[in-house]
């Protein structure tokens, strides 16, 4: 079954402006999405520096107690756009597709 993506293209991230990374989708669920992700791969934000990852840091200390972070992520399939939590700064950044890495 071929599904129609509603993001074709690499989008950017709206909370600081750069291209977001096509990755694989990762194989186990995430806080509030408990059906897990039916994409092929997801768009994920990876820069440090982002507003929406640096402010997450302190907001997960803060409100939870815990030493991680999310980062803004975008489901293709649907356009909907997410928040991934992420335990380190480099979670999630052997998932990127290879392919996709060259004009960073
Ligand atoms: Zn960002």
């Amino acid at each position: 079954m071929k599904e129609e993506l509603k993001i074709k293209e690499t989008p950017t991230c709206p909370h600081c402006g750069q291209k977001m990374s096509k990755c694989e989708t990762p194989t186990y669920n995430f806080g509030d999405v408990s059906s897990g992700w039916n994409d092929p791969f997801l768009y994920i934000c990876f820069n440090d520096e982002c507003k929406f990852f640096v402010e997450g840091w302190e907001r997960m200390k803060k409100y939870y107690g815990k030493n991680a972070s999310y980062r803004f992520m975008y489901q293709p399939t649907n356009g909907i756009g997410h928040a991934i939590a992420v335990f380190s700064k480099d979670a999630l950044k052997g998932q990127i597709c290879k392919d996709e890495t060259e004009s960073t």
